[in-house]
């Protein structure tokens, strides 16, 4: 949250002695606040009151990054409760469990597996974005980090309580900066100390809110800077109530020792209410879930919503209005349109790469709305996709003058017929799934 000049003045020595170069302190105040100038400039300044300023100053939820170079994964800065009021910032991560009790062998193959894991939806890659290693049992604790380490291309997290086994695997690993799951009451000091000198983040969890804020300003006396606010719930209700409660305490009260990102540990009795629960912390207000399945069919509805509730709400979802051509198609083949909403286009646009049929589509701005909204708010009209066509240059590309407009604006048919030399307009099908058995009929 910005300052304001009056507020920044109020911490000035109010001397008005000009070594920073302005005539007055509330001059300078005003540059500082303004973001032109910063409070080093001031060298009457107190340490006292430059502590305060620049914590006052601090995004309520602070940034924090897990891991290195490609595979970083940063988390946190959010700054609004709700999507619409602005938007939501980093999307959260899915972390899969690697479980202690797998072998050598047990463990690489589930790496490997996660690593292969994603999906294309709308234009983007969806997949999990870190591996949560449990550092637990009898086996050596750096070389299973290093396993991981080695083996995946994910963020790594590193799971466990004996503050041993951790600062092993820690020290082993800490050039991949990973997170450090968790810190409580019973070894606050211990994981605070591990964090502070290998330089990595460090997840806390607490019996209750209160205990939490306490641990946390306790793990940053020790010098742990980095740190993230932990919960393990199998209760879905009171996960979303407490992930809440923090990011109201964080964005609303500006309470500083909850500003900090979340991590949830989903302890589900199977696959199905993990994936329920994963996606419902995920749109609110879970930085990083840790799940165990890698079931395809429960990881794609998860990172679907994550997909969704990330977008920007006042940023149209689009694709570039141009001619696309699906299964290289020739001088014969099909032509339709559709709108530049991306969801409309990709759901097209596999349909007809699903079909098999070679097709041209002809994508018109319709400011990323789909094709019945967009004719409802007058952003489609007959004479809009005869230009688009035309600019697009449709007709040089087929030897035919036969267009395919979508099912649900058959409205356009006589009109485009009237004013185009596309003089035989078919009416497709009304939603995508039909498309593949329209195209092998015709
Ligand atoms: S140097 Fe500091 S004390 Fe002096 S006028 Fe500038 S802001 Fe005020």
């Amino acid at each position: 949250m910005a300052l304001t000049g009056m507020q920044i003045y109020k911490d000035l020595p109010r001397t008005n002695c000009k070594e920073c170069g302005f005539p007055t302190c509330m001059a300078f105040a005003m540059q500082v606040a303004a973001g032109q100038k910063a409070l080093t400039d001031c060298p009457e300044i107190s340490s006292d009151a430059m502590s305060n300023l620049s914590e006052a100053s601090a995004p309520p939820m602070k940034l924090v990054k897990i891991g290195t170079g490609d595979t970083a994964f940063e988390l946190g800065q959010e700054t609004v409760l709700f999507r619409h009021d602005e938007k939501f910032h980093r999307p959260c991560g899915l972390a899969i469990r690697i479980p202690a009790s797998l072998s050598d062998d047990e463990a690489s193959s589930k790496i490997e597996a996660v690593n292969a894991l994603n999906f294309q939806r709308v234009g983007a890659t969806l997949e999990p974005k870190l591996c949560a290693v449990e550092i637990e049992g009898s086996f050596d604790a750096a070389a299973r980090a290093k396993l991981v380490a080695e083996k995946s291309n994910k963020a790594i997290i590193l799971m466990g309580s004996d503050a041993a086994k951790m600062e092993a695997a820690a020290e082993a690993i800490k050039d991949k900066a990973p997170l450090l799951y968790s810190a409580d009451a019973s070894n606050i000091d211990a994981f605070a100390k591990i964090a502070a000198s290998t330089k990595v983040p460090l997840a806390v969890t607490g019996a209750n809110l209160e205990e939490l804020a306490e641990l946390i300003e306790k793990a940053k006396k020790a010098g742990a800077e980095n740190l993230l606010l932990g919960f393990k719930n199998d209760k879905i209700g009171d996960s979303v109530r407490m992930l809440t409660r923090v990011r109201r305490a964080a964005l609303k009260h500006k309470f500083r020792p909850l500003g900090y990102p979340t991590i949830l540990d989903i302890q589900a009795s199977d696959v199905e209410e993990e994936t329920v629960m994963s996606a419902i912390s995920a749109a609110k207000y879970a930085g990083i879930v840790i799940i165990d399945s890698i079931e395809p069919w429960s990881m794609l509805p998860i990172l679907t919503i994550v997909q969704d509730v990330f977008t920007d709400p006042q940023v149209p979802n689009t694709v570039e209005a141009k001619l696309y051509e699906i299964n290289d198609p020739d001088k014969n083949s099909p032509v339709m349109f559709t709108s530049n909403f991306s969801l409309t286009y990709f759901s097209v646009a596999g349909e007809v790469e699903r079909s098999k049929v070679p097709t041209y589509i002809c994508v018109v701005d319709t400011e990323g709305l789909g094709v019945l909204n967009a004719w409802a708010g007058d952003k489609i009209t007959a004479e809009k996709i005869v230009a688009t066509m035309k600019d697009q240059g449709v007709a040089d590309k087929v030897d035919h003058r036969k267009l395919i407009i979508p099912g649900l604006l058959p409205m356009f048919r006589a009109e485009i017929e009237d004013i185009s030399e596309w003089k035989e307009v078919i009416i497709g099908p009304e939603t995508a799934k039909e498309i593949p058995v329209f195209l092998t009929s015709l």
